[in-house]
């Protein structure tokens, strides 16, 4: 018999691996199914490890080091904590807006015993979801109503079936946008059951061209903000206040999906400045549709504000039933729209404004304890300036001046592909081959972890 035979039948039964670990300390609290996912994984690693010839011996030890990597594997999280090194601030891939401790304490308190969700404590009777966030969202905004759902597609989406069911809508060329997440205009209105009219040109669309194009079939004029990309040059198209007087003038409505909502005007405290909420209500648009988890900084939903008329009507829609949203997103759209009631402790603890906002010597503070950290463990690395994003469908082009640490003495892209694979996994870029940290998403409770992965990663080269 060969080697290679021996081998393959020595390997122990799977019953006989899960008794012999049952008895030890790991093993014993674990849950039976997992145990046994792990021996058999354990084993079939080293089945075929002899197979392929590239295990040539094998000890009991060996197995059950294996197994107890699998099970370890197997027990983690798959949802989980992760680095931000890229410095995209509202980072869709990565989890968008970022919840603080105090919001976390408050959904504790909120959610772990019943709640008063659908009941109205005034009366004793029934409620609803919504009035918990409703008159706040008016009150902050300067709307006259409010509703919200699962996130801004559906908001979209619900206001164009209500309003614009089997008529047409008219939306410019230049604003038929995808967004990430496959969220495409046309194929959200083919959705809804609305027509899409499309005018103008992608660079330039004129008043006139909506003129034209509305007939009595007309329900709606639609102004998309163009989130992810800007068109520069020969362009030209129509401000929110003209549409909102042309639709009036034809008794139809006008809407605006804002994408990411925006209650401060940044340029007050020296970034580029985004167009706010409040600039779209007063234009006279009659329905605004924005995102939750964007520069508003709560919760995945999609808001809706506008002219009590309309918002009344969508409470009715059946769609809403579907679109409905959690009890812990009106814990936390509540909570993140109080500390907007005043504009400093929104900037002051909401995690989204307070990144964007911060001065930018907080930013070269992080880079210089990160770059001595790192030096107390002999990785040479370099401070460099560098351009964080705002992302999350604010303007494309909307970046803050920031900086960011460079590793130089290891290979970028061997430090890359090990961080992905960590218990908590840094996500950064690579550049001319060094492993780039922007500082502006790192928060000052990150570099311990930070640190352990990279001693983790000089074990192992
Ligand atoms: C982000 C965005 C959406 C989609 O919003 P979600 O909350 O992700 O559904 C729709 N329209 C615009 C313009 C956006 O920027």
């Amino acid at each position: 018999m060969t080697n290679k035979q021996t081998l393959l039948r020595n390997l122990p039964k799977v019953d006989k691996v899960i008794d012999l670990l049952n008895e030890k300390e790991f093993f014993k609290d674990k849950p039976y199914k997992e145990v046994y996912d792990a021996v058999n994984e354990g084993i079939n690693f080293f089945r075929k490890g002899i197979l392929e010839e590239v295990i040539t011996q094998y000890s009991i030890e060996d197995i059950e080091n294996e197994i107890t990597k699998s099970l370890t594997k197997n027990l983690e999280f798959n949802f989980k904590r992760v680095i931000n090194g890229t410095g995209t601030i509202l980072h869709t891939n990565l989890g968008r807006a970022l919840f603080s401790k105090e919001l976390i304490e408050h959904l504790q308190n909120s959610l772990c015993g019943y709640s008063n969700l659908e009941f109205d404590l005034k009366t004793g009777e029934r409620g609803s979801r919504y009035s918990h966030v409703e008159d706040l969202i008016a009150k902050v905004t300067g709307a006259e109503a409010a509703l919200v759902v699962n996130n801004n597609a559906a908001a979209v989406m619900l206001c164009l079936n209500e309003f614009s069911k089997n008529t047409e809508v008219i939306i410019s060329r230049g604003e038929l946008v995808e967004v990430g997440g496959s969220f495409r205009i046309p194929d959200i209105m083919e959705l809804s059951s609305a027509k899409l009219v499309e005018v103008g040109t992608t660079n330039r669309t004129h008043l006139a061209d909506y003129q034209k194009a509305i007939n009595e079939n007309t329900s709606m004029l639609l102004k998309v903000h163009t989130s992810n990309y800007h068109i520069s040059g020969f362009t030209k198209s129509v401000s929110n206040k003209e549409i909102a007087e042309l639709a009036k003038e034809h008794r139809i409505i006008s809407m605006e999906d804002l994408g990411s909502g925006v209650l401060i005007d940044f340029s007050k405290y020296g970034q580029k400045k985004e167009p706010t909420i409040f600039e779209s209500l007063n234009s006279g648009i009659d329905l605004i549709t924005f995102s939750g988890d964007k520069l508003l900084g709560g919760p995945q939903c999609g808001v809706i504000i506008g002219k009590r008329e309309l918002i009344s009507k969508l409470k009715k829609n059946q769609f809403l039933r579907a679109f409905r949203v959690c009890k812990m997103t009106i814990s936390a759209l509540e909570f993140t729209f109080k500390q907007y009631v005043d504009e400093k402790v929104a900037i002051e603890k909401n995690p989204t404004l307070n990144r964007i906002l911060e001065p930018i010597s907080e930013v070269f503070k992080r880079a210089e304890i990160l770059k001595n950290l790192l030096k107390d463990i002999e990785i040479d690395s370099e401070i460099i300036e560098t351009k964080a994003i705002i992302g999350g469908g604010s303007m494309p082009d909307a970046t803050i001046d920031s900086y960011g640490v460079a590793i130089t003495s290891l290979d970028g892209k061997q430090v890359e592909t090990a961080f992905l694979k960590e218990d908590t996994p840094i996500v950064g870029r690579v550049q001319n081959n060094q492993f780039f940290i922007d500082l502006k998403t790192i928060h000052s409770d990150e570099y311990s972890i930070i640190i352990k992965n990279f001693k983790k990663f000089l074990e192992r080269v």
